[in-house]
């Protein structure tokens, strides 16, 4: 027999570009589903500083005006 507990979830409800400031919600669909959020933390020798941690969000846009002539992008499989 399985027992069960309540249990408290937390989900992303807004993401704001940290260089242009776009609000971004899952009801903006294309924007919701195409931005990029990157978060590690760097380790020994890190040029941010070891152990620190490394975090930015941005919307589609500003992906592509600061990292699009390094992006490779090839068309899908589909
Ligand atoms: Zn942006």
């Amino acid at each position: 027999m399985l027992e069960y507990q309540e249990k408290t979830v937390q989900e992303v409800a807004v993401c704001t570009c940290d260089r242009c400031e776009r609000r971004m919600t899952p009801d903006d669909d294309f924007n919701w589903h195409e931005k990029l959020s990157i978060a590690y933390r760097g380790g020994f020798g890190s040029i941010f500083g070891d152990g620190c941690n490394i975090s930015v969000d941005l919307c589609q846009q500003c992906v592509k005006e600061t990292l699009g002539t390094w992006l490779r992008i090839t068309p899908g499989d589909d």
